[in-house]
């Protein structure tokens, strides 16, 4: 019994550094973990994940044995690296990213221009609807960087 819990929780932790960790909730689980613990019962397929893209779901095919096939393209697109920008001038500082951040990505008080942590955010895009005057953007990761 031990040994199939630790094995159990191996497969978990093989599957979940797999995902890419943005923690989007795109297949349909509250992060990459929860999604790499049903994958690991055998109660969801390795197609899930739009940020890993086919390569991400043929790894997961190859971790578990199972057939390898494309990702699920209804539940997203596979897009190149991004991150979230608050555009400064038109934050009210209301709060309501941080609450949406699932990785504490965004820092700012009440009533103050909040900013995103650049190295923490993996562009999961959840701020977005969240930001009631629509002042965060996503920029391509590599343009963030370049202009650091
Ligand atoms: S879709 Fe992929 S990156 Fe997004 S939470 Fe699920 S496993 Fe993580
Ligand atoms: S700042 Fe926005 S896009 Fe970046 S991780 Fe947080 S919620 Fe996702
Ligand atoms: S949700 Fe938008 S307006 Fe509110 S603090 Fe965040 S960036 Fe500023």
């Amino acid at each position: 019994m031990r040994n199939d819990e630790d094995g159990g929780l191996a497969l978990i932790e093989r599957l979940d550094r797999l995902l890419p960790q943005t923690q989007c909730g795109q297949c349909g689980y509250p992060g990459c973990r929860p999604y790499a613990e049903a994958m690991s019962r055998s109660e969801a397929g390795v197609d899930h994940c739009p940020p890993g893209g086919d390569a991400g779901a043929r790894a997961l095919a190859h971790a578990l044995g199972v057939p390898a096939r494309p990702y699920d393209r209804s539940r997203g697109a596979h897009k190149p690296p991004q991150v979230a920008v608050v555009v400064e001038a038109d934050c009210i500082g209301c709060t309501k990213c941080i609450q949406a951040c699932p990785v504490d990505a965004i820092i700012g008080g009440a009533k103050h221009m909040h900013v995103v942590i650049e190295p923490l955010c993996t562009g999961c895009e959840l701020c977005l609807p969240a930001c009631p005057v629509d002042c965060i953007v996503l920029l391509p990761a590599t343009a963030v960087e370049a202009t650091a």
